[in-house]
């Protein structure tokens, strides 16, 4: 049992590229958008390319592949059009996903653009009792509806507000992915070891551990309930190392397949925000410490990821030479003895 890490990739290029990045940066899980993120059209996937996929994630050992809903969906617009065209590309992208051999499908609850909550609610749990008509999802992926910061009219945002939602909807293959960054934006303390165990004992009594299927692993830029939906590196907002750390403690979480969808600003960030996670989810128990060995090379003069906001100008992190390391050893150790000896002549 242990935690399954991996980013989400950009789909840009071949098909197969995405696996093969994953693979290249030591991904255990992947996430992808199964088409443009941004355009209601989506050119067709193309059976050949597909397979060179296939054979891509079954090579890089990547399990499981992870869909993620594109942006312009909202299961809850009061707009009959957009509602309409939402549930339209909510069946085509589960259909997708299942075409990639995706397990899961996470998509948004969606806002109700200040028509009220049950009302959105209303058409979330009927956008989802349509696709499970339309899509035979007993052979395609799971639907994961995932928590949101909690920004004005959006839904989703409590664990009681997404039992809601599961209860109400006739479907079988439901499940939740937990977004760690906007659930502390949400005001669910889960940096302390008190706070993650009182947030799980919480999602526990309002879902059930076993609707917990997969994580989203962000730092946050805002703060326990600021409502922000805005990720930062691991590490470098408010959740912070230690933070994780705790996040990562719980046994509940082991068995869970989790997915970095930090910030690239550089191309080398994807590696190094992974790698960062991993050492401190084998610090933290939840992945075998041996599994660092298959993360293919340390980041670059594996420095905390915090570094990488110096200037452009690279200054090369040289180990001090050993006859310094020695020198200050020695140093240290008639310190220590002075110390010793003042003390004994007290
Ligand atoms: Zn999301
Ligand atoms: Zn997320």
């Amino acid at each position: 049992m242990a935690m399954r890490f991996g980013n989400h990739l950009s789909m840009s290029g071949r098909l197969a590229d995405a696996p093969e990045r994953g693979r290249a940066i030591g991904c255990r899980a992947m996430q992808i958008f199964s088409g443009n993120p941004r355009g209601w059209e989506k050119a067709p996937l193309d059976p050949e390319r597909v397979a060179e996929f296939h054979s891509a994630v079954a090579k890089a050992r990547i399990d499981p592949v992870v869909v993620h809903a594109t942006y312009l969906i909202n299961l809850a617009a009061p707009d009959d059009e957009i509602y309409e065209k939402s549930v339209a590309a909510l069946i085509d992208e589960i259909r997708r996903a299942a075409t990639l051999g995706a397990r899961f499908y996470v998509v948004h609850c969606g806002s109700h653009k200040g028509q009220g909550e049950a009302l959105g609610r209303g058409r979330i749990v009927q956008a989802l009792e349509r696709a499970a008509g339309e899509v035979d999802l007993h052979n395609g992926p799971t639907i994961l509806l995932e928590n949101t910061a909690g920004t004005s009219n959006s839904l989703g945002t409590t664990f009681e507000d997404l039992a809601a939602l599961l209860d109400s909807a006739r479907v079988a293959q439901l499940g939740v992915c937990l977004d760690t960054c906007h659930a502390l934006a949400a005001g669910y303390e889960i940096r302390t070891l008190a706070g993650v165990k009182e947030t799980l004992d919480q999602f526990e009594r309002a879902l059930g551990m076993a609707r917990l299927r997969c994580l989203h692993i962000n730092d946050s830029k805002g703060d326990l309930g600021s409502h922000l939906d805005r990720h930062e590196h691991i590490g470098q907002g408010a959740i912070g190392n230690q933070g994780f750390r705790n996040f990562f403690s719980d046994r509940r979480l082991w068995n869970l397949p989790a997915i970095l969808e930090t910030p690239v600003d550089s191309p080398d960030d994807d590696r190094i925000d992974l790698w960062h996670t991993v050492e401190l989810a084998v610090a933290a128990g939840a992945v075998p410490q041996e599994w660092m060995a298959f993360m293919p090379t340390a980041p670059v003069a594996h420095e905390p990821i915090g570094a990488r906001k110096a200037p452009k100008r690279k200054v090369p992190v040289k180990a001090p030479a050993k006859k310094v390391l020695l020198r200050n050893a020695a140093a240290g150790k008639k310190r220590v003895a002075k110390k010793k000896a003042a003390r004994r002549r007290r």
